[in-house]
């Protein structure tokens, strides 16, 4: 029992050093496959020590490299195998890595899909829908973004690069927090919040970046965390907010862009018929006698294809002909249509390859972020709710992530490890 005390006060300890000097990790849940319904999947373990609980009873004390579970849907439960053998069907699954560390994989069998490795800890139970397995990878805050880094960019920029990135996916993670509070986690790993593809190669510049802008986030004018909108390429000039989505944002402003106009994304070209263009424009409402009336320039971004006094959205025609953006010109090659555009994505707010030349000739991540979001400013999040005047402000005390503890998948697992591993021993 003396493991026990020893245990309960360390972790006393813990907590307490948490709560006053938050020095503890941020734990994030994430919902893995969550827009596909999961029926049959393993668990690996890569690395480290894990346990096994089921029910919150422990099934298996210390699982190692090597050691795999099989898992399916059965009704309202998770049916268990290990090498072969049947464990039952239980309400819940928990795999935790001792020790909070431990690497293991997950590969969705049915349907199909390639390994993924993911950090920590594993959660497994019955979709609320009944249409599969919920599995959810609980981990820190920094191994979160440091995937999420890498699966937007990549590990080959400088490091001021991938500091504004992550100081970006942060800032959403923060706003976002508990986004999918009812489906019991915080965020999902898909595009509905932000592209979570595990650790992929573990690439150490971009966990450098997330270390560094530790607490870092963007506010706006009015203290609230900023949407923090980025793209591929801007072709040399963003996009207004309100002219690609319907909301106007003071800090997402259009801006000149010269530093990614001899990138990948800078230009492109696309042959349209003219008979299909035509069609188009018509229904659109846009009607011509000639088709040399069909011609349109865009030495500066516009927000309507304007002919003749009649126009249509711009991101309509990109959305209809699948275009890289809708910074494009219009002019007539043969029998066809030819668009001659710039840019790659909706233009609005970072430019990820005008920020990676910014990061290549010197400039910080702060001067970055400032470039392209403008009235806004960089805050330490961390630093800043510790203090008084910042408690008391309502409005950025309003989006501290960590006032509603999520109580599913958080709670208990630390509790259960110790009572069960001491029991054992014993
Ligand atoms: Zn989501
Ligand atoms: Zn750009």
């Amino acid at each position: 029992m003396k493991t026990t005390g020893y245990r309960q006060l360390c972790c006393g300890l813990a907590a307490y050093f948490c709560l006053t000097f938050s020095l503890c990790a941020q734990k994030v849940s994430v919902g893995l496959f969550f827009d596909m319904p999961v029926k049959t999947a393993t668990f690996a373990v890569q690395s480290g020590s894990y346990a096994i609980i089921v029910d919150d009873t422990l099934l298996i004390a210390a699982v190692d490299r090597g050691a795999a579970m099989l898992l399916s849907s059965s009704g309202s439960g998770v049916r268990l195998r290990i090498s072969g053998e049947s464990m039952g069907t239980f309400s819940s699954v928990k795999a935790v890595g001792m020790g909070d560390e431990g690497l293991f994989s997950i590969t969705c069998l049915n349907p199909l899909q390639p390994t993924l490795s993911y950090a920590q800890h594993a959660f497994i139970r019955s979709a609320k829908d009944g249409s599969g397995l919920l599995i959810v990878n609980q981990l820190d805050e920094r191994f979160y973004l440091s995937g999420v880094v890498e699966a937007e960019t990549g590990c080959a920029a400088k490091p001021e690069f991938f500091k504004a990135q992550a100081i970006l996916s942060r800032t959403y993670l923060y706003a976002h927090f508990n986004r999918h509070g009812k489906d019991g986690f915080n965020l999902c790993d898909g595009v509905h919040c932000q592209a979570y593809k595990g650790l992929l190669t573990r690439c150490r510049r971009i966990r450098a970046a997330v270390n560094e802008t530790e607490g870092t986030i963007v506010i706006d004018g009015e203290k609230r965390p900023i949407t923090p909108s980025f793209h591929a390429n801007c072709g040399g000039q963003t996009c207004h907010s309100e002219n690609v989505w319907r909301e106007k944002l003071p800090y997402l402003r259009s801006v000149r862009d010269e530093h990614c106009t001899y990138e990948q994304g800078a230009r492109w070209q696309k042959r349209i018929a003219l008979s299909e263009w035509r069609d188009y424009m018509s229904r659109s409402g846009i009607r011509v006698k000639t088709p040399r009336q069909l011609e349109f320039e865009q030495p500066l971004r516009k927000k309507y294809y304007e002919v003749n006094g009649k126009k249509v959205e711009l991101t309509k025609i990109r959305h209809r002909f699948g275009l890289r953006s809708t910074f494009f010109d219009v002019g007539l090659a043969g029998g066809d249509v030819l668009l001659t555009g710039r840019g790659y994505g909706h233009g609005v707010g970072l430019c990820q390859e005008g920020a990676i030349q910014m990061a290549e000739r010197g400039w910080g991540c702060e001067k970055i972020l400032r470039h392209y979001y403008k009235n806004t400013s960089i805050i330490n999040f961390n630093k800043a709710r510790s203090t008084q005047a910042m408690q008391q402000d309502s409005m950025l005390f309003l989006f501290n992530p960590w006032r509603n503890e999520l109580p599913d998948t958080t709670t208990f697992v630390d509790d259960v490890v110790a009572r069960d591993s001491v029991e054992v021993q014993e």
